[in-house]
Parts: structure tokens; sequence; C-alpha cells
């Protein structure tokens, strides 16, 4: 199926990204360089759990972002793990990546994110008077 780039709309690009034994199949902008991922293949790449379980489990609902996904064509919803911003699809959990993304997600301690049980974030989320109604990850990965 052909997939444009939520972006500019360029038509995507299948690559081939290595990673250890595995070989995976991503969807890559060349004129933004930003890539599509499917489904499971950020788990894949980062071997982030923490990070995939963000992005398939606590979405928000008050979606900030205008992207449309190239897989689905769902509206995104922009989240910010470890304060990088990137877009996922509510629908088909498929996830946008502009370029670099990709690299810093990789850098982001995969204990960053597990210490963050919800009972942490609702403490955390009660413990400040000025947060902002635009959903308690973004207010969180902002600071
Ligand atoms: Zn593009
Ligand atoms: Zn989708």
């Amino acid at each position: 199926m052909k997939r444009d780039c939520p972006r500019c709309f360029s038509e995507l690009v299948p690559q081939i990204l290595k990673k250890g034994m595995w070989k995976i199949e991503i969807d890559e902008c060349n004129n933004c360089s930003g890539i599509y991922l499917d489904k499971g293949e950020l788990m894949s790449l980062t071997g982030n759990r923490p990070l995939h379980h963000l992005t398939t489990k606590h979405l928000g609902i008050d979606s900030g972002s205008e992207l449309l996904c190239p897989g689905c064509g769902s509206l995104m919803d922009d989240e910010h793990p470890g304060g990088v911003e990137i877009d996922v699809c509510l629908q088909c959990n498929g996830v946008w990546l502009d370029k670099k993304e990709l690299d810093l997600l990789k850098k982001i301690d995969s204990s960053t994110l597990k210490s963050l049980s919800p009972e942490k974030l609702a403490e955390l989320y009660d413990a400040e008077q000025s947060v902002s109604s635009s959903g308690i990850l973004s207010w969180l990965f902002r600071r």
C-alpha cells in the first residue's frame, strides 16, 4: 500500500533497518527524513519496553497533533516521552518520528520511564498547582 508523508506529503519509501539479527522494514520520507513505524517496530528498534507501552497503552485523548497516520489515515496523538515529541496513532499504534527523533528515543533510559507508575504520576500531577489541561504525560515530560 502506498503511504504518504504526513508532514510534506511525499511518498514514503520502504527502508530496511538492521538491529542485531533482526531486519525491520520502515517507511522513510526522502524529502524531510521523517520515518513511519508500524506497531511494535519502535520496540524492536529501541528495545525500550516502557516506551513501547507508552505508545500503545497510555495514549492521551486530547490530541495536539495535526498529522494523519500514514498507515490508516486516522488523526495522530502527540506524546512526549523523555521530552521528545512524537506522534502516535490511536487506531493502529503506528508511530511517526521526525528526523533525528529515533536517535533521541534510543538515548532514553528505559528505567526513567519504568519508574513512572500511574500512582506516581497522579501524585506528581496533584502536587503541581498550575498544571494545564493538556494531559498528564505532556505536562510531565515538558518539565
Ligand atoms: Zn516528508
Ligand atoms: Zn494508524
